[in-house]
């Protein structure tokens, strides 16, 4: 296999993408444009693509969404020109649909409850069907090529006499992972679907209440953490408080994306009732009590393998130390460098200590390999450095199959576990040895059954049926009236 080419993002980041993260605002007495930029800035992790606000005072939806960071987005004339006490924010890395600002959220659609605007976290599988059977029915025209203007759409048409009728309605229709915001004129609504796959709380600030994909958002705002929205779970927030209710199909089964737990969520996010930071600790000791080694000193691949690097140190009883430095400032903007400088996007964005790696047996943990890109350089960058000997412990199971719900992660051929046995990876990457956590030792140290989360990416078994290869584009081409 030659080694891996291709733009900064798949050097300088061998992660997998989440779609994105939402949020959303109701709070009497206030303008709330600048609580959702607030809680749109604390997500940007989630997706850097575009960014988008809609608010209402009461009688029409105001919107602006454009391509770019939460930051270039918005400026604080542009806030002033969103007022209203009700509102919702987006922010979006794509993966239905392409990278076009017409895709950018919240969407807009039409029906007979008048506008809403939407905001969409997740994937929706059977959404190329839908838009044509919704074509058929409703005389839908679509001119966008998200998976989010199919449910825009549906939950505008949809028929019910109240938001909980028209999202169960939606929730028999629609198949695959959809965490939503979305507001009429004057209502919030914020839908988690049936699985549960993608995450959403709830909160309350200065007498309101605010919804947003995670905890951390919360706390950027000052707001108290209610609590996480159940699988198949509907709110609706207006004048009259907080109603809500879980869809009579919603099975005991859900499967929320396990991956949260790894990688996407942020450390400082509660998910599935318990701090993320903590169960990356219980990642890293798992992976360490399954493959034990040797060491001088435990290394975590910054910032997201830290947590993971700190619990696996504690079970080991080796000191964690701080060996790579990770430049904060690396980001989207970074010039792509070409092929004869391709280590340049690793050694800009880390640069190890010589004086504390040298004559050194590391143990370096990474929360996760998709293509190898990252770590076949940190293992260069490393042994350059004066590492005497390179131990890798991956504390996720290895990546062998390919994601529908959300998450951009590569495809088939790219991901290395899927084309290497864990011996050739190991040679590949250039380690002195290297294990990954197993599927059982993921689940205990999540503290769940397999059939509370998704794994399909480590065991290519999904908690729904999947087309093998999805095709992020394939609502470009499907009819449009
Ligand atoms: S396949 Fe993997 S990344 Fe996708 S939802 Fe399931 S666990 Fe998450």
């Amino acid at each position: 296999m030659p080694e891996p080419q291709g733009p900064i993002n798949t050097i300088s980041d061998d992660k997998p993408h989440d779609a994105c993260g939402i949020v959303g605002a109701y709070i009497p007495g206030e303008n709330v444009a600048e609580t959702l930029f607030f809680g749109l800035f604390a997500l940007q992790h989630r997706g850097q693509e575009s960014a988008g606000i809609a608010t209402s005072e009461g009688d029409r939806i105001g919107l602006k969404a454009k391509m770019g960071l939460v930051s270039q987005v918005f400026r604080e004339e542009t806030l002033n020109g969103l007022p209203g006490h009700l509102g919702i924010g987006h922010t979006r890395y794509s993966t239905m649909g392409g990278s076009k600002e017409y895709n950018a959220q919240p969407l807009l659609a039409d029906g007979q409850r008048g506008a809403i605007a939407v905001g969409h976290n997740g994937n929706v599988i059977n959404a190329a069907e839908l838009r044509i059977e919704m074509v058929e029915e409703f005389g839908s025209t679509f001119d966008r090529s998200s998976d989010t203007e199919v449910i825009a759409e549906l939950y505008a048409k949809a028929p019910g006499t109240d938001w909980f009728e028209v999202s169960a309605y939606a929730m028999r229709r629609l198949k695959g992972a959809y965490s939503l915001v979305i507001m009429t004129k004057d209502q919030l609504i914020a839908v988690r679907d049936p699985l549960g796959i993608r995450p959403l709380c709830l909160g309350t600030l200065n007498g309101g209440w605010v919804v947003a994909s995670e905890t951390a958002a919360l706390d950027n705002l000052g707001a108290e953490f209610v609590r996480e929205l159940e699988h198949g779970e509907t709110i609706v927030i207006d004048k009259h408080g907080v109603q809500s209710k879980i869809w009579s199909g919603t099975r005991a089964k859900h499967a929320m994306c396990i991956f949260e737990q790894i990688y996407f969520s942020r450390p400082d996010s509660i998910v599935n009732g318990e701090l993320a930071y903590e169960t990356r600790k219980r990642l890293g000791a798992e992976v360490y009590r399954e493959h034990p080694v040797d060491a001088d000193i435990v290394v975590g691949i910054p910032d997201s393998s830290t947590p993971h690097a700190v619990g696996l140190a504690a079970a080991a009883k080796i000191p964690y130390t701080e060996a790579i430095i990770r430049n904060r400032y690396v980001g989207r903007t970074f010039i792509q460098p070409d092929q004869h400088s391709r280590d340049q996007g690793v050694r800009t964005k880390f640069n190890p200590m010589r004086g504390v790696i040298e004559g050194k047996k590391l143990l370096v943990v990474d929360d996760s390999i998709v293509r190898s890109t990252t770590i076949i350089r940190v293992v260069k960058m490393l042994r350059k450095a004066g590492a005497k000997e390179v131990h890798v412990r991956v504390a996720s199971p290895p990546i062998i199959s390919t994601c529908h719900f959300g998450v951009d992660m590569a495809t088939l051929g790219e991901l290395i576990a899927a084309n290497k046995t864990v011996e050739e990876i190991r040679d590949y990457i250039g380690a002195d040895s290297l294990a990954y956590l197993s599927v059982e030792g993921l689940l205990r140290a999540v503290r769940a059954p397999q059939n509370a989360y998704c794994t399909g990416c480590f065991t290519g078994k999904y908690p729904i049926p999947v087309q093998l290869e999805m095709n992020k584009l394939a609502l470009e081409a499907a009819p449009t009236t």
